[in-house]
C-alpha cells in the first residue's frame, strides 16, 4: 500500500465506526504546531484531548523514550522495573499518596479506583457497603463500570445490564449528595473540574462538603483527575489548588504526554485492600510509559512551569473573551489554567462543532465539550506567539461561522 492511498476515506472502509474523525490526517508535530499529509500547518490548542502536555516531539520526552527503548521494553508484573519504581516514588513525594498502581489509560485507572473503593469497604465494613455516588454529566471512561459510574446515560445505552449500586447526584449541589449518602455508600467519585461535561469547575465549598460527608459516613473520596491533573490548573494536581485531599486519585492523559499510561494514587492503609492477586494489568507500569511520564512529571512540577501555565491561561482566556465580545458568541469563559471552556450564548446553542470544523479550515485545532462549549487544552508550555497565532486563526474561523 503506497502512501497516497492512505486517506481519510480508508477510515470508513477499515475502522469500526465509533469515531467521526475530521477530514485531515496529521503526520507530524513539533511543539504546538502540527502538519497534515499535504504539509498544511495547524496551531494545536487541543493538545490531543488535554494529553500532549509538553507539546509534540518534546526533546526531553523523545530522549526519555528513546533511551528506555534501547534498554528494556517489557517485563510484565512478575518482576518490577526501575522506571515504574522511580515514577511511583516521585508521585508519592509530590502528593498525598503513599502507594501507586499503574494502568494504561484513564478508564483503567478509574476501574482500579472503583474496585479498590468497593474492596476496601467490603474488607472493613462488610459486603453491604458497596454503593457509589457520582455526578450527572461526569465522565470517567468507557469500560462498563466507568460508563456506569459516569453521568451521561447515552454512553450506557444498549450496553446494559450495568453494574448496580451506583447513584447520581447533581454536581455542585451538596444537598443532592446528602439525600443519597448512607452507611451503604463506599465512595463518592468526582472530577474536581468536569471536563467532558463542559469544563465545569467544582466549587471549593462543594468539594469540602464532599470530604466532610465521606468522613462522616466512612466512605472514600475519589478524585478523577484524568483531565484536570498534571499541571492543567497551574497546580500539579487540582486537589492541591482546592486544598481538599481525596483518598484515591486517578491520573492519565497529560501524565503520559501522548504515551499511554494511567495511575491510581492512594494511601498505604487503603492500598492494603488490593492484596496480591486481587487486581492487575499486563502492561501497567510498562517501562517505556513510566520513563516518559517521569520526564513529564519532573518537568511539569517545576515552579517556573506551573507559573508559566497561569500566564498562558490569562493570555488565552483574555483572547477568547475578546473574540466572544466582538462576535457575541460566548456567555462565559470558564475553567482553570490551560483547561478552558467557552460557553456559547443562547443564539449559538448546539453549534460548537461548527466552530471546531471552521477552525480546522483556518489552521487551528480546538476541542468541544458537549454541543455548547468550545474547549481549549493546549500544551502546558505552548509558546506565547503560538497562542496569539491560534487566537487569530480562531477569530477568522468565528468570522466565517458568523457570516
Ligand atoms: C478522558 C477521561 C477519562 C478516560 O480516560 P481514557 O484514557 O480515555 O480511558 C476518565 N476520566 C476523565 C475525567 C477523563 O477526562
Amino acid at each position: 500500500m503506497n502512501k497516497q492511498s492512505i486517506t481519510r476515506e480508508l477510515f470508513d472502509e477499515v475502522m469500526v465506526p465509533n469515531y467521526a474523525p475530521g477530514k485531515i490526517i496529521p503526520v507530524k508535530g513539533k511543539g504546538s504546531r502540527v502538519w497534515d499529509q499535504d504539509g498544511r500547518e495547524f496551531v494545536d490548542l487541543a493538545g490531543g484531548i488535554a494529553v500532549t502536555s509538553l507539546g509534540h516531539a518534546h526533546p526531553g520526552l523523545v530522549g526519555a523514550l528513546v533511551e528506555q527503548a534501547g534498554k528494556l521494553w517489557h517485563l510484565s508484573n512478575v518482576l518490577t522495573n526501575e522506571p515504574a519504581l522511580k515514577l511511583a516514588k516521585t508521585l508519592c513525594d509530590l502528593t498525598f499518596a503513599e502507594r501507586v498502581f499503574f494502568a494504561n489509560s484513564g478508564g483503567e485507572a478509574n476501574e482500579a479506583a472503583f474496585k479498590l473503593a468497593r474492596r476496601y469497604a467490603w474488607e472493613h465494613f462488610g459486603p453491604e457497603k458497596n454503593e457509589i455516588i457520582s455526578f450527572r454529566n461526569s465522565f470517567h471512561g468507557r469500560t462498563l463500570f466507568t460508563v456506569s459510574v459516569g453521568g451521561q446515560a447515552k454512553y450506557l445505552e444498549g450496553f446494559e445490564p450495568a453494574p448496580g449500586g451506583i447513584h447520581h447526584a447533581d454536581f455542585n449541589d451538596l444537598a443532592s449528595v446528602e439525600a443519597l449518602i448512607s452507611g451503604k455508600t463506599c465512595a463518592i467519585v468526582v472530577e474536581p473540574i468536569q471536563g467532558e461535561g463542559g469544563v465545569m469547575p467544582g466549587d471549593k465549598a462543594f468539594l469540602e462538603g464532599l470530604r466532610a460527608l465521606c468522613d462522616r459516613h466512612n466512605a472514600l473520596l475519589v478524585f478523577d483527575e484524568v483531565q484536570c491533573g498534571v499541571g492543567r490548573t497551574g497546580h500539579l494536581f487540582a486537589y492541591q489548588m482546592y486544598g481538599v485531599t481525596p483518598d484515591i486519585l486517578s491520573s492519565a492523559k497529560s501524565l503520559g504526554g501522548g504515551f499511554p499510561i494511567g495511575a491510581m494514587l492512594t494511601t498505604a492503609k487503603i492500598a492494603a485492600s488490593l492484596g496480591v492477586g486481587t487486581h492487575g494489568s499486563t502492561y501497567g507500569g510498562n517501562p517505556l510509559g513510566c520513563a516518559v511520564a517521569q520526564k513529564v512529571i519532573d518537568t511539569v512540577s517545576q515552579a517556573e512551569i506551573l507559573k508559566g501555565i497561569k500566564a498562558r491561561s490569562e493570555r488565552l482566556r483574555k483572547g477568547m473573551m475578546a473574540i466572544g465580545e466582538r462576535y457575541q458568541i460566548f456567555s462565559e469563559v470558564r475553567g482553570e489554567g490551560l483547561l478552558l471552556g467557552c460557553v456559547l450564548t443562547e443564539a449559538w446553542q448546539g453549534r460548537a462543532k461548527d466552530f471546531l470544523n471552521a477552525g480546522i479550515d483556518e489552521g487551528v485545532m480546538v476541542l468541544i465539550a458537549g454541543v455548547n462549549v468550545i474547549r481549549l487544552a493546549p500544551s502546558l508550555i505552548i509558546p506565547e506567539p503560538d497562542i496569539d497565532e491560534g487566537l487569530e486563526r480562531f477569530e477568522r474561523a468565528v468570522k466565517k461561522v458568523c457570516a
